[in-house]
């Protein structure tokens, strides 16, 4: 893939006017179905815990933030809404939580894995978004059968990345965990927020140039959305939801246009914008989406940011919603396939 030209990155995001942007988003829809098709794959996820060592200043479950109900799923509550995704088809599973790395953590997680791959015949994908771990960790995990991992650099600048965290909080090891995880064969995904404080264009394409660098497989991008409960809640004070999810829709019929054959990912924070966000995201050139299948019970407590949708709904009234969205825009879902990203598989030889 040759590499991407920043000014034009800038200048594509920047478009505004509307025939413009609908020949980007035009543009970025054919670029998708040339490279990856219009099947959308699902990864159910497993909201797993709350419980977090981090204190991220833009997150809604921060160690430091006092009012959340901190929770764990039981064994068998986790394993039992992989199975039900993979009776579903699903086809593959994500399990995210806050982070942790205590030994009692990585056992655990590693003891579902295990579970829950046995439980589906080896069928089920399993995805992990568990944060900053160690190779040993990585390794352990990836032998127990998860061969996907989710870890957004947040803003591949620098700078930025220290306005937005504790002075503790290392960009230069999460950058090294991604490179990791890419080393050890995990599909690896990353992704920054979009309309984040103090952020620019400069840094988005910059983002976007990161990608590239890192020759990543999947993205995970959504908009920054401030949470109450956070040091950056009053950061942007006059927070537009239109131009957000505008600017978040563009970055990624950027990143179809010009890394072409990655997963991308469709993510809630687009649906918390506007109700129809996901399948706008789509129609963008995103190709993966992420359906909650975690217990009603827990999702209350597993808000980010503010006015995180389907709170009171189950698992089972998501899939049916999706798939009314999906077949409305004129796209299929790929049951019972892991979907992988096309570049990693060109990249491995598959
Ligand atoms: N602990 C894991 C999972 C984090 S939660 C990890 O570190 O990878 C998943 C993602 O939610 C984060 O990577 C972050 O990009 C996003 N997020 C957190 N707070 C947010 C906010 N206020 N608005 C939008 N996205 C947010």
């Amino acid at each position: 893939m040759t590499k991407p030209d920043r000014a034009e990155i800038i200048r594509l995001l920047s478009i505004t006017d509307k025939d413009e942007l609908d020949k980007l988003f035009k543009q970025a829809y054919a670029t998708k179905l040339q490279h990856v098709g219009n099947k959308v794959y699902f990864r159910g996820i497993v909201e797993l815990s709350n419980i977090c060592k981090k204190d991220c200043y833009y997150c809604g479950i921060r160690s430091g933030n006092q009012n959340v109900d901190r929770f764990v799923l039981s064994k068998d509550e986790a394993v039992s809404s992989a199975l039900w995704a993979y009776e579903q088809q699903y086809g593959s599973v994500v399990i995210q939580s806050g982070e942790r790395d205590d030994e009692q953590f990585v056992d655990f997680i590693e003891d579902i894995v295990r579970t829950i791959r046995q439980k589906s015949n080896n069928e089920l994908g399993i995805t992990l978004s568990l944060g900053e771990q160690t190779e040993e960790t990585y390794k352990r995990w990836y032998a127990a059968g998860a061969h996907r991992y989710l870890l957004r650099i947040e803003t591949s600048n620098r700078d930025l990345y220290a306005k937005l965290h504790p002075a503790d909080h290392d960009w230069d090891y999460r950058v090294g965990c991604i490179r990791t995880l890419k080393r050890l064969g995990y599909q690896c995904g990353t992704g920054v927020m979009i309309g984040l404080p103090y952020q620019n264009l400069e840094h988005l394409a910059d983002d976007i140039m990161f990608f590239w660098e890192e020759d990543i497989d999947m993205l995970g991008m959504g908009p920054y959305i401030p949470h109450d409960d956070t040091p950056l809640a009053r950061a942007i004070p006059d927070y537009n939801e239109e131009e957000h999810l505008s600017l978040a829709l563009k970055m990624i019929a950027v990143c179809r246009v010009l890394l072409k054959d990655v997963n991308i990912a469709s993510t809630t924070a687009l649906q918390a914008l506007k109700d129809d966000g996901r399948e706008l995201g789509l129609l963008a050139g995103a190709n993966i989406i992420m359906p909650n299948i975690t217990e009603t019970k827990y999702r209350t407590n597993y808000q980010l940011y503010r006015g995180k949708p389907c709170l009171d709904e189950n698992a089972g009234m998501c899939r049916g919603c999706l798939e009314r969205r999906i077949s409305a825009i004129g796209e299929e879902i790929g049951y019972a396939q892991w979907g992988d990203s096309p570049h990693w598989k060109k990249t491995h030889g598959k």
